[in-house]
């Protein structure tokens, strides 16, 4: 069987691997596991080749007799939020979220705004290479394609409402919004303004080359909207990727802060203002242990799972037991609102708990614990990958490990893991130490351990 599903979602380079043909027989699939009747919202960001694409999938989705409804241009989220809450039974984002400018891809998106679970990929992975379409009878197909012009603007009221919009409106915050020339263009300056903050942007037009900066909203991509946040003095900067599924926050220092340090102060926050709220932040293993430094002593308790932010939305929503999920990528999920990451949201409630301190952003960061991370990678197979890790156990004999996703080694003043790529030949490895000569250390030995590892044959 064949495999079109990667982490997250189908993708590929636009016309030659994600190609016309290929969106149609998906669209064909996709529309056979939803069935006959069913209504389908579908939406695209800015990439180039997502209007040739979304009109296959269209194609592909009327063949099978589902009702179609077009969202147009919306960040991920909005679409996920208007299939969760309005009457859709499922829902297509046409996106390659934060990958560079030449690729796309297809999301199949459940009746719970989530994507579908990796069952469900499977079922439709099925049907596309069985070619078991279903082709439905010719007065099934007299439905047009209903223009759905609202997904914004319901989406915009529904984050603004979340908030505590006089507490933010009071405080005049000027902000830095770079949505990466793509659709949270439409979205974020329209939250925050409706927020009374006062809003510049950085690659805020609409451009499928994305002249600006590469869509992955990480430091080596920031280093010009760093500098607008600086040379404005704003109170932060706010970064998304392709989709605005991720928000990645520079503070008025013009230092851009990793989404794990971003959502240890976002659940800190929600903890102490609702007490009511859940005790369990699910997160992955590769986020940083710094949560668990802060929020251990209010009573909350980490829940590490595989990394994949669809599987950490899928356990929220099998447990209810939530008060939230992240990714260190700047991916965060918020219950009350939805179970998927959401940088919209994600905006808002930093502005709600900046507006809640009498602190500067940068001072609320510098309180957290403070580590030294390493992230890097080593070429190697799989099978390779899963030895690294073995010897990894090995050599970490007796401290705490969390084996859920390669190894994950926890100690008091360090934490290091170690995981095979799930889509790459490749070794992950991400620690982080008190220290810089404690991180270059742990480094050297997981090193030595995966250069014996590739000698031995
Ligand atoms: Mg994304």
């Amino acid at each position: 069987m064949g495999k079109l599903f990667g982490t997250d979602g189908v993708r590929g380079i636009i016309n030659e691997e994600l190609t016309p043909e290929l969106a149609l027989r998906l669209g064909m699939a996709i529309g056979t596991y939803f069935g006959e009747g069913s209504k389908i919202l579908i939406g695209r960001d800015i990439r180039a080749g997502g209007e040739m694409i979304k009109a296959a999938v269209i194609a592909g989705l009327l063949s099978s007799g589902v009702k179609v409804y077009d969202a147009g241009l919306t960040p991920t989220p909005a679409l996920q939020y208007v299939v969760k809450t309005m009457d859709f039974d499922g829902g297509v984002m046409i996106t390659a979220s934060h990958n560079p400018s030449k690729y796309n891809g297809i999301k199949v998106i459940s009746s719970y705004g989530i994507e579908v679970p990796r069952e469900d990929e499977r079922k439709i992975e099925e049907i596309f290479f069985e070619q078991r379409f279903r082709r439905a009878h010719w007065t099934a197909l007299i439905h047009d394609v209903k223009p759905y012009p609202y997904v914004n603007d319901i989406y915009v009221k529904a984050v603004v409402d979340k908030v505590d919009k006089e507490l933010i409106r009071k405080k005049e915050f000027r902000i830095v919004i770079d949505p990466a020339n793509s659709v949270g263009a439409l979205t974020s300056p329209r939250i925050a303004k409706e927020l009374g903050v006062k809003v510049y942007t950085v690659n805020g037009h609409l451009d499928p080359t994305f002249p600006g900066r590469e869509p992955e909203p990480i430091p080596e991509h920031l280093t010009e909207t760093s500098k607008a946040v600086l040379s404005i003095n704003a109170d932060f900067g706010v970064a998304h990727d392709g989709d605005a599924d991720r928000a990645i926050f520079i503070d008025d220092k013009g230092r851009v802060q990793w989404g794990d340090r971003t959502a240890t102060l976002l659940a800190k926050y929600l903890a102490i203002k609702h007490p009511e709220f859940p005790k369990k932040v699910y997160t992955a293993v590769s986020s940083s242990t710094v949560i668990e430094d802060v929020l251990k002593p209010l009573g909350i308790e980490v829940v590490w799972l595989k990394v994949g932010s669809v599987d950490i939305s899928w356990t929220m929503e099998r447990n209810k037991d939530a008060l939230c999920g992240f990714e260190e990528n700047g991916g965060f999920m918020y219950p009350p609102h939805q179970l998927v990451r959401d940088g919209g949201m994600t905006l808002a409630l930093m502005l709600e708990l900046l507006a809640s301190e009498n602190k500067k952003l940068s001072e609320l960061y510098d309180e957290l614990p403070q580590y030294h991370l390493i992230k890097t990678k080593i070429p190697m197979s799989r099978d390779k990958a899963l030895k690294v890790v073995e010897r990894v156990k090995e050599h970490f004999k007796g401290y705490r490990q969390i084996t859920i996703d390669g190894v994950k080694v926890i100690s008091n003043d360090f934490w290091v893991l170690v995981r095979p790529s799930g889509t790459e030949p490749l070794l992950r490895i991400m620690l982080e130490a008190k220290t810089e000569e404690k991180a270059k250390e742990l480094l050297e030995i997981v090193k030595n351990i995966a250069e014996e590892v590739l000698k031995s044959s």
